[in-house]
């Protein structure tokens, strides 16, 4: 037998961490189903099995949904509510039932049929919303299949050795029956950061990289990989010698993570003493367990789409009123800033009608449709204020372009207040409001919105989008999406600066207040706060605890002369090993 090559794919950090073991390729089943005709006395037995068949699925996915709800909370446990949607789609009922009549075939072969031509007119409507409606109707349609045939499903809760999963893409209700145990990994062709696969990974705090592209046709189940989820490298083969790094990086990162974890009831002020905000970004109540245990001083981003995410309607007053208000009890006397809704993007809700868009990033999103849509906006500000006397809550607008905007944000706010008033229920009057900075325009007019704030938090995964005019979620080129670009750095100077002359805090909670290397840059350019994912933290407070600000000022102001993204990196990374000597990067 001839020694396979070792090779490595780069692929987006999904979450954190090492790992090594044997490829379980996962998806790839694919059941010969043969062309068998039927009599015409057949077919109203061949409904039947199909009827048995959906509803067995229900069943399948009704129980997951509760399992996930309860173990993992409520928005994970919603996905499960577009499968349903897709069981119950009459549409693709009737046509299967149709076609079986008129062509005497096998219901099996008759709804795979049916199943892959609605995947393909989906997949030919290149709309980010359709695609991931493909991976529900798959989902559920693999499902449908394999009870259509009594086939044992190939399932991840089923594995007898711990192994790397290796999937084009992996379903929420995939992702949610594997054996926590037995998968230590797993990686994926397609998804971005922001795909529920990732934050799911993130929740299982499994290490794993997804948009690999083309994983599934490199590897075979058996082959060794190593899953660098920090990195996003997946390493295919490797060699002995490779091996033998990466189970001595496994090691590091593993005593490195439990020796921060040290660190969590330390405060994080920089040598000289300066005390520095350093807070987590969630996305759904159940992140908090791991933003305390990662000593979180707040949350600084709650990004609550995901609450509107994948259900038939919209979520109620009352309803968000009690998440928020449980959120900012936990996490009182700390403070939580809470996003309005930012829909859009990337980022749909399943029960909205909107528009299909040739540019959905630089279309109707965040605070353009909840300024176009005060109804569903109020609700939520009505909420956020009532939760308010919960705890330390703070209102931050996503997406704001200019003052004008951000003038109608404040009206619909101040009317929102006003009906509380009426209604007679308590609130904070006096409550905190933050404009997220992360269209150029805003930047570049940060003076003037200063004044109308209480404070900023600085969007860069959109900032660096729209600046460098990079698709954040196109893998092709993300070798251009750069947050040290010279661009970047000046206008996140320019934003500090004019929110400081006008006496406002500024934060950071895009994925750059993550990034180790950037910190001493960020801390000498005056940033107050950094809000990052739980696992990040305590590294960047590590940092933030070497240095002081005369040292981290001067590391900026050089940074900020250097020509290009490169030159800023490398600089960056230099000058970050001679502040934390044992720093892997
Ligand atoms: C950002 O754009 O940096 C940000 C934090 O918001 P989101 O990633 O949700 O767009
Ligand atoms: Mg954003």
């Amino acid at each position: 037998m001839t020694k396979k090559k070792e090779f490595i794919l780069k692929g987006i950090p999904a979450a954190p961490g090492i790992t090594s073991g044997k490829a379980f390729l996962f998806g790839r089943e694919q059941h010969a189903i043969p062309r068998i005709s039927i009599k015409e006395e057949e077919i109203q037995n061949e409904i039947r099995r199909f009827k048995d068949a959906l509803i067995h699925t229900k069943n399948e996915i009704l129980d997951i949904k509760k399992r996930i709800s309860e173990e993992m909370g409520i928005e994970h446990g919603q996905i499960f509510s577009a499968h349903l949607l897709v069981i119950e789609d009459s549409m693709l009922i009737e046509e299967v039932v149709s076609k079986l009549k008129k062509e005497k075939l096998s219901i099996e072969y008759i709804f795979q049929d049916v199943l892959r031509r609605y995947i393909k007119v989906f997949s030919e409507m290149d709309d980010e919303y359709l695609r991931e409606r493909i991976s529900d109707i798959n989902d559920v349609g693999r499902r449908i299949l394999r009870n259509l045939i009594g086939a044992k499903e190939d399932i991840l809760s089923d594995l007898k050795e711990k192994v790397i999963v290796i999937a084009y893409d992996l379903s929420p209700s995939e992702t949610a029956t594997m054996h926590k145990k037995n998968v230590i990994g797993f990686v994926t062709d397609i998804g971005g950061r922001t795909s529920h696969t990732a934050i799911m990974a993130k929740s299982l705090e499994i290490p794993a990289v997804v948009g690999l592209e083309i994983v599934t046709k490199k590897v075979e189940s058996g082959d060794i990989v190593i899953v660098d989820g920090t990195h996003g490298i997946v390493i295919v083969n490797p060699s002995p010698k490779t091996l033998k790094k990466y189970e001595a990086d496994r090691e590091r990162f593993v005593a490195f993570e439990r020796h921060l974890l040290e660190l969590k009831d330390l405060p994080c002020v920089t040598l000289d003493g300066r005390k520095i905000g350093l807070s987590a970004n969630i996305e759904v109540p159940e992140d908090l367990p791991s933003v305390i245990a990662h000593g979180a001083e707040g949350i600084g981003l709650y990004r609550t789409e995901y609450f509107y995410m994948n259900r038939k309607d919209l979520p109620t007053e009352d309803e968000q009123f009690k998440a928020y208000s449980a959120v900012a009890k936990r996490v009182k006397p700390h403070y939580v800033i809470i996003r309005t809704l930012d829909l859009g993007g990337d980022k749909f809700l399943s029960q909205l009608e909107v528009p299909h868009e040739m540019n959905p990033f630089m279309g109707w999103r965040a605070i353009r449709f909840c300024l176009a849509r005060p109804d569903i906006f109020k609700t939520q500000l009505r909420a956020i204020l009532r939760a308010s006397t919960h705890g330390n809550l703070k209102v931050m607008y996503p997406m704001i372009s200019g003052l004008d905007e951000l003038r109608q944000a404040n009206a619909i706010l101040d009317e929102a207040k006003k009906e509380l008033k009426k209604r007679a229920l308590p609130f904070n009057e006096d409550i905190e409001v933050g404009a997220m900075i992360e269209v150029p325009s805003a930047a570049l007019t940060s003076d003037i919105l200063a004044k109308e704030v209480d404070f900023f938090s600085i969007g860069t995964n959109d900032l660096i989008q729209y600046s460098l005019a990079v698709d954040r979620v196109n893998e092709k080129i993300a070798y251009l999406y750069e947050p040290a670009h010279p661009a970047v750095l000046r206008l996140i100077e320019n934003i500090i600066e004019n929110g400081h002359k006008a006496g406002i805090g500024v934060g950071m909670c895009g994925e750059m207040a993550g990034d180790m290397t950037m910190t001493l840059i960020l801390l000498g350019l005056g940033l107050d706060e950094f809000s990052t994912s739980p696992i990040t933290i305590p590294e960047i407070k590590r940092i933030i605890r070497s240095v002081n600000m005369e040292q981290a000022r001067e590391i900026a102001k050089k940074a900020i002369t250097l020509t290009t993204g490169k030159e800023v990196a490398d600089y960056a990374k230099k000058r970050l090993r001679e502040v934390v000597s044992d720093i892997v990067i």
